[in-house]
């Protein structure tokens, strides 16, 4: 059995695919939700989840929470004496699911579908797999949160082209994305966000308002309090309530004063004016690099513990001119959408159709210098595959020599945002011959392919030579099987070719070639405008767009082409 588990920063959850329906399990607390935290006991013995957030309160030192924002670097995390890897504290989150699903399904459970931040990078995802390598689980797939939040809303399901934007807002961080379905596919078209922003932030602000509207609070009580975890849970508690109430009393015992206050939701509202601020600019980012419109969206999805406040679905209301889905428990979606992914991977029939396709978190691209008005600067990044590219995608670029009888090109493979090379980080070289010739006439074609699985081909051919060389660039704990590692590569191969050169594109461009030496004046000018969008198009090398092109393309031959009517 394959379970699908949401590995979040503040709580995690696991849930598989049954009876033609994703369901959550249970913790033995009787919980979806168990708490991403891990803490050493009296005895010094692991514990994780309810009890490590419970012992966090009272020994900070001897517990951890939020380390999923660790993943992927060499941080250690100390728990009394004891140092931890944050993927050894995610395993042992992993294990305590495990174990809640082996007792639900009365079987063990050795495979798992794991969500991940749609802008996780390379490093981020191989520490996630790590995570479940650890924790006993071979990790059949990462998924993209937003892209298992829109399994969760059946998005698949929608008419071609249906976009969603899914709206995650959880304890310390702040997602947008926006997906599109087309023929089969799931796409994240786009993703942003904002990694220090979150429900805490919103407790946060709660506290302080409570220090406000304490009568004779001294700047140092006030020091004090935000230092201790009995008013931040207060606090918390407080937040929660307001969800469900317009007011709350918020009190606590400090050095056996005891501390009350009211506060009401209209209160709490305003003083968040500026967090509520800050969620704007992912949102707008993300429409803008999915060039979309707020009112062309079809459905805006809510997930995330936080959006259960009744400000964040005004928000989102105003905004969007519309009410947001939220009719699963937004701590609960992507956990339902993991469930469905892990089904469809057990090739469960209900699930069959759905193909998915999730898009490059990052550019990945080579170090080159360029000319700029006569001076040579180097260290410049020239992205190949550029961010919210999706994947499996295939691009090349031709690059040429920077100096007179150059012998070699040496490729410094990076992936990264930064415009400038050496700050990307770096994944490979590759090195090729080329002839000797004046600065900038030997060149050569560099061809990236890109999978779901982490795989990345780079081949690069010397134009004049005809010099090639190759180099794969993999997860290095990539728990795929040589046989699985050779599909993978194979598939690849497939994605080497430029559209241009595909069957389908050049047969429609002579048909339309055909139908031109047909016609004569008018009719002539409007099939070589189609001829050249649809070459434009080919041009992108982005599957997306072609495949609209495409469609668009066809249905304006048919419509002047009479022959296949006879
Ligand atoms: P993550 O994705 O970070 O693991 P979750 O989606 O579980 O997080 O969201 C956790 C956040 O949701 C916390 O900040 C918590 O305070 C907040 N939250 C949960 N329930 C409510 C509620 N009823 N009202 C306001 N905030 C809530
Ligand atoms: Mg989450």
């Amino acid at each position: 059995m394959i379970v699908g588990i949401d590995l979040g920063t503040t709580n995690s959850l696991v849930g598989v695919f049954k009876d033609g329906a994703p369901q959550l399990i249970r913790n033995a607390h009787g919980d979806f939700s168990t708490p991403s935290a891990v803490a050493l006991d009296d005895q010094g013995q692991l514990i994780v989840g309810l009890a490590a957030r419970e012992r966090a309160a009272t020994h900070p030192d001897m517990a951890a929470q939020a380390f999923k924002r660790f993943m992927g670097t060499d941080r250690r995390l100390r728990l009394g004496k004891r140092e931890f890897r944050p993927e050894e504290l995610s395993a042992l989150v992993l294990q305590s699911l495990k174990a809640d699903a082996e007792a639900f399904l009365g079987e063990t459970v050795t495979e798992a579908v794991i969500t991940v931040p749609a802008y996780f990078n390379d490093a981020q995802r191989r520490a996630t797999r790590m995570a479940g390598q650890l924790a006993g689980l071979k990790v059949e797939r990462l998924l993209n949160e937003p892209t298992a939040a829109g399994l969760a809303y059946g998005l698949q399901e929608r008419q071609n082209n249906s976009t969603f934007l899914v709206f995650d807002l959880g304890g310390g961080t702040f997602d947008v994305s926006v997906l599109e379905y087309f023929e089969g596919v799931v796409e994240v078209r786009a993703s942003a966000g904002d990694m220090r922003l979150g429900g805490e932030d919103f407790a946060q602000v709660m506290g302080q308002l409570f220090c406000d509207a304490c009568p004779d609070i001294t700047s140092a009580t006030r020091e004090q309090l935000s230092r201790s975890t009995h008013w931040w849970r207060a606090a918390e508690l407080a937040k929660r309530e307001l969800s469900d109430r317009e007011s709350t009393r918020m009190q606590l015992v400090l050095d056996n004063r005891a501390l009350s206050a009211d506060i009401t939701r209209d209160a709490f509202e305003k003083a968040s004016a500026e967090l509520l601020h800050r969620l704007r600019r992912p949102i707008e980012r993300a429409l803008h690099d999915a060039q979309l419109q707020p009112a062309s969206l079809d459905e805006v999805v809510l997930v995330g513990g936080a959006t259960r406040m009744p400000m964040i679905r005004q928000m989102i209301t105003r905004l969007f001119q519309r009410l947001p889905l939220r009719t699963i428990d937004p701590d609960q979606a992507i956990a339902q959408g993991a469930a469905v992914q892990a089904g469809l991977k057990a090739r469960d029939a209900a699930l069959d159709e759905v193909v998915l396709t999730d898009v490059m978190p990052f550019s990945l691209g080579i170090i080159v210098s360029q000319e700029v008005n006569g001076t040579r600067i180097g260290d410049r990044f020239s992205p190949l595959i550029e961010r919210n590219t999706p994947v499996p995608v295939s691009r090349s670029g031709v690059y040429s020599t920077v100096s007179d009888n150059q012998t070699f090109i040496k490729l410094d493979i990076r992936q990264g945002e930064s415009p400038v090379g050496s700050e990307n980080l770096k994944l490979g070289e590759l090195e090729i011959a080329v002839p000797p010739a004046k600065a900038g006439q030997a060149s050569v074609d560099v061809r990236f392919t890109y999978d779901a699985n982490g795989l990345l081909d780079v081949d690069v051919r010397d134009l004049l030579g005809g010099n090639q060389a190759n180099t794969l660039i993999r997860n290095t704990d990539t728990n795929m099987s040589d046989a699985q590692m050779a599909e993978a590569v194979a598939k690849l191969q497939g994605l080497k070719r430029h559209p241009r050169d595909d069957a389908d594109n050049v047969y429609l461009l002579a048909r339309a070639k055909r139908l031109y030496e047909d016609r004569l004046g008018a009719e002539r000018q409007v099939i070589q405008d189609w001829m050249a969008q649809f070459s434009s198009a080919l041009e992108t090398q982005d599957p997306r767009v072609i495949r609209q092109a495409r469609s668009a393309f066809k249905e304006a031959l048919d419509s002047i082409d009479t022959s296949f009517r006879f």
